[in-house]
């Protein structure tokens, strides 16, 4: 079978590879792949950032998909032949202290999928039991192939910030995070404000107005009296940053209210600051990373209900056998979440 693989330590370098069709472990199930989306952690391999040089290559990408159990090993019990899953791809160890108490997704020893072994820009996936999460009825498969997005957007908004009815809330950053995390801010009962740049105005912006948000252009000149129109001169209660840009965290705390919550999403690497404002302001500091159990569960009712709008926020324009395209628009922002059909990669 053919995957989708990188291949090299540069730039792009992305190449359809021959692999076998694996064979389920005891506590595995094998999955026949069916959508897999573009994450901006893929793009961050396409690029080739430092954070990804642990990786051993040729390494097959994806790690948000949906798909049908075609095999169960042994001693699989809660997932039988048919079942339509997902997976949640950042993997606990189970062991260490922080598996222990229950917090895997910060576990000390995490493998993710499609980073640290092959993933799912492919046909079939063994997977282990427990990384598996059975997609409801009601929910169509390419929906849930935006499952593991969502469930992070669900982790920041509902179990790492202070979102109430009435809250005013600035979302940083219209990427697939960001427009989903705007969603469910709103479906928490914030008003909420999407911003961006320039680069965003062809596509992701229009997008997240197609998804009934109010935007903002940071570089159209007027962003600050525009913020303070919005929020009667106030500030934010809540800003989640999403923009995985050294601008996010400043442009945070001129936005947010004083005693109001930031709660950082995006992972930025390095910026610079002065700091006494945010003590000055009481400012709370959040961080969210991964999600768990639980927040796949909301993940699945979001989209379910409608929260999520799926329909509109999915790009099913791109093809696995032509991915520099999708890979090319998703960093220069001509798209925000591709979803594409594995089953093209039969031969
Ligand atoms: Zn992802
Ligand atoms: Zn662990």
């Amino acid at each position: 079978m053919r995957g989708l693989a990188k291949v090299s330590r540069t730039n792009g370098a992305m190449e359809l590879v021959e692999r076998e069709r694996p064979e389920p472990g005891s506590n595995e199930a094998l999955v026949e792949v069916e959508y897999a989306g573009l994450c901006g952690s893929d793009a961050g391999i396409y690029e080739f950032e430092s954070a990804f040089e642990r990786m051993e290559l040729p390494t097959v990408i994806g790690h948000e998909y949906t798909g049908r159990i075609v095999e169960t090993g042994d001693d699989v019990s809660a997932f039988s032949v048919g079942d339509r899953v997902v997976e949640r791809p950042i993997r606990g160890c189970g062991d260490c202290y922080q598996c222990s108490i229950g917090e895997e997704n910060v576990c000390q020893n995490a493998v993710i999928t499609g980073v640290d072994h092959d993933g799912a820009y492919e046909r079939f996936v063994a997977v282990p039991e427990r990384a598996l999460h059975p997609v409801p009825e009601g929910v169509d498969p390419m929906h849930a192939a935006v499952a593991e997005p969502t469930s992070i957007g669900a982790r920041a908004v509902i179990e790492n910030s202070r979102v109430s009815p009435g809250d005013r809330v600035l979302v940083e950053g219209p990427g697939p995070i960001g427009l989903l995390t705007a969603q469910i801010a709103r479906a928490q009962g914030g008003t909420v404000v999407v911003s961006g740049v320039d680069q965003d105005g062809t596509y992701r912006l229009p997008l997240a107005e197609r998804l009934g948000l109010e935007t903002i252009n940071v570089q159209s000149g007027a962003f600050e009296e525009r913020c303070a129109e919005l929020t009667d001169r106030v500030g934010f209660d809540v800003v989640f940053d999403t923009t995985g840009h050294p601008s996010g965290l400043p442009s945070a705390v001129d936005a947010v209210r004083k005693g109001g919550q930031i709660v950082l999403v995006g992972q930025t690497g390095e910026t610079t600051m002065p700091y006494s404002p945010l003590v000055r302001a009481e400012i709370d500091l959040q961080c969210s990373y991964a999600s768990m159990y639980e927040d796949f569960e909301r993940a699945f009712r979001l989209i379910r209900s409608g929260d999520v709008d799926c329909e509109t926020f999915v790009d099913d324009r791109f093809s696995l056998l032509d991915a520099d395209d999708a890979f090319e628009a998703f960093v220069a922002g001509e798209t925000c979440k591709p979803v594409f059909d594995v089953t093209q990669l039969v031969q």
